[in-house]
């Protein structure tokens, strides 16, 4: 069985996720890859983050997307597979459903570089994915297009998603990125946002 200790990690992620109030609920998903083989552990569908156990915590087939455990996973498990089939660098995964930058995902209104925090956080603005449903293939691949090399995404009317090497790194940047989007809706009824651009530009 894939590591205990790294499947209670994913439960500490998202109860975390609950606890910093990025979801309500059992909304939003938490993956990390699997050290060795081509999977991913995810967190399971429709269950209360704050009773799951280590052996609730799904496995998923990177190569046919068959997936094993006494649960059902995530129905965004498409989504997570389809980040990582594109981001061999991306080692986790954490989809949230916080009610600030979901603001600006329903205004289909992306998050400029608008504090230093976001610099470090992101490679660049964060886009926002076209809308698919809920689970579907679609969304997977409107993510993963508006992802690109980035580290986060907005959803379009859904939510976000943040990509890292770590647990710890994706959910700070969920962290970031709600908390960013709060500055900016308030900098734009101050006045016109001044941006910043990627460090990586900075020469
Ligand atoms: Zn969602």
């Amino acid at each position: 069985m894939e590591s205990e200790a790294l499947r209670s990690r994913v439960i500490e992620t998202a109860r975390s996720m609950l606890r910093l109030g990025l979801t309500v609920g059992t909304g939003g998903n938490v993956s990390v890859r699997c050290p060795g083989v081509n999977a991913f552990l995810i967190t399971p569908s429709s269950l209360s983050y704050e009773t799951l156990v280590p052996e609730d915590i799904a496995v998923v087939d990177l190569d046919d997307c068959t997936h094993k455990g006494r649960h059902k996973p995530s129905i965004e498990f498409r989504l997570h597979r389809s980040v990582y089939l594109a981001r061999p660098d991306v080692s986790a995964v954490v989809h949230a459903h916080p009610p600030i930058a979901s603001a600006l995902a329903v205004a289909h209104k992306p998050l400029p570089l608008i504090i230093d925090a976001c610099t470090f956080a992101f490679k660049d603005e964060v886009k926002v994915a076209e809308y698919g449903k809920p689970g579907s293939l679609e969304l997977a691949e409107n993510t993963v297009k508006a992802l690109g090399d980035n580290t986060a995404v907005l959803l379009a009317n859904h939510g976000i998603l943040c990509v890292g090497d770590s647990l710890k790194a994706a959910l700070e940047r969920c962290e970031v990125l709600d908390k960013a989007a709060l500055t900016y809706i308030l900098s734009l009824i101050a006045g016109t946002p001044v941006c910043l651009k990627p460090l990586s530009d900075s020469g």
